[in-house]
């Protein structure tokens, strides 16, 4: 098969993954290039379809967008953000020979169920699964501020109490305090109908370090900063990766306007509590319990109320935004003003890797 052959042919394939096939032929040909393996987009016929222009947006970074859309990066970078909220990308920008160019794999599902959540594939939502993290002998991150364990149940708690208010139907994996294994989380959630699932955790690390992070299992083919394998066979998908991204952009946007929290981002991960869930899933970090100022509004009653609210509301966006197809509101406001992992350095790497992975 000559190159050019296979470039068309790989066209075709993103254009019917994007489910855009009748529009491509109005914008031009999508032109994919493999570069170490990889399947990339160039982003000046991306930007094309969307009707970009350059636009003003994070300091630093390369901006396009329209009307309120706005989206930022930078070549080599994973960090990409959409419309100022910060995604972790599965890999980064590139730039050949003064063209810039993202994976398909970003492209169909990450960027494009965000910009266009209308097309998400909704099914009917009745219930929230909520799955308030560790719990009895595991007490997740401990730190003098906070018990993570416990905070994860109140805010799950008050999530429950909210979401139940606002006319869903709510399973709790625990509404007390007692253990029960990630399989055993992931069972009540897969046999729960019309649900989705939102795992609630807190983060430790070092003392400098803080803000919000949300994770969604990464997709089919992929790897993750916190992935276990590489070996291909082990990198399965599911078929929930448009809506976990839409779920995890309406809660995480939502948390981070609301509490002007340091924006960790909407990250790829293969916990184990994503990785064999059949509904859509997040599972969210609500912040430091090892940072003082960050652990001690934690463990109090009103930032937890806070914090489920915020999940609660990000839910209910989801949902509207998925039959809708409204964009998500662009971060104005106090949440532009700070800098993002001020104080931290690096505030990523910070985190405690063994309290990764073990009990998600
Ligand atoms: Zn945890």
């Amino acid at each position: 098969m000559t190159l050019y052959r296979r470039r068309n042919l790989l066209v075709t394939m993103l254009c019917v993954l994007l489910g855009i096939a009748e529009q491509a032929g109005a914008v031009g040909k999508w032109i994919t290039s493999n570069f170490d393996g990889i399947e990339y987009v160039r982003l000046t016929d991306v930007w094309r379809f969307y009707g970009f222009n350059r636009k003003q947006g994070k300091p630093g970074y390369t901006s396009f967008g329209a009307g309120n859309r706005v989206v930022s990066l930078k070549e080599r970078k994973q960090d990409f953000y959409m419309n100022n909220y910060r995604y972790i990308l599965s890999y980064p920008v590139l730039e050949r020979d003064g063209e810039m160019y993202i994976s398909a794999t970003d492209m169909s599902k990450l960027v494009d169920p965000v910009l266009r959540p209308n097309l998400a594939r909704h099914g009917k939502i009745t219930t929230v699964v909520i799955d308030p993290g560790h719990g009895g002998h595991d007490a997740g991150a401990v730190s003098a501020y906070a018990r993570e364990k416990d905070c994860n149940l109140a805010v799950g708690l008050k999530l429950r109490d909210k979401l139940k208010a606002a006319g869903f139907k709510v399973v709790m994996t625990r509404d007390r305090d007692f253990f029960l294994t990630l399989g055993e989380r992931v069972a009540i959630a897969n046999r729960t109908p019309n649900s989705l699932f939102v795992s609630i955790h807190h983060n430790s690390g070092r003392s400098s370090a803080s803000g919000i992070e949300t994770f969604t299992l990464a997709p089919h083919g992929t790897t993750s900063p916190f992935a276990r394998t590489r070996r291909t066979e082990d990198l399965a998908g599911n078929n929930q990766d448009s809506e976990n991204i839409a779920l995890a952009t309406a809660v995480h946007s939502h948390s981070i306007h609301t509490t002007s929290a340091i924006d960790r981002g909407i990250q790829r991960a293969r916990f184990s509590v994503l990785c064999t869930i059949r509904r859509p899933a997040i599972l969210f970090e609500g912040g430091f319990v090892t940072n003082p100022q960050e652990g001690s509004k934690i463990s109090s009653p009103s930032y937890q109320d806070t914090l489920a609210k915020c999940i609660c509301d990000g839910i209910v966006r989801y949902i509207c935004n998925t039959k809708t197809g409204s964009a998500e509101r662009p971060r104005t406001g106090g949440g532009s003003t700070r800098t993002m992992y001020s104080g931290s350095g690096n505030s990523r790497g910070s985190t405690a890797k063994n309290s990764y992975g073990k009990h998600r």
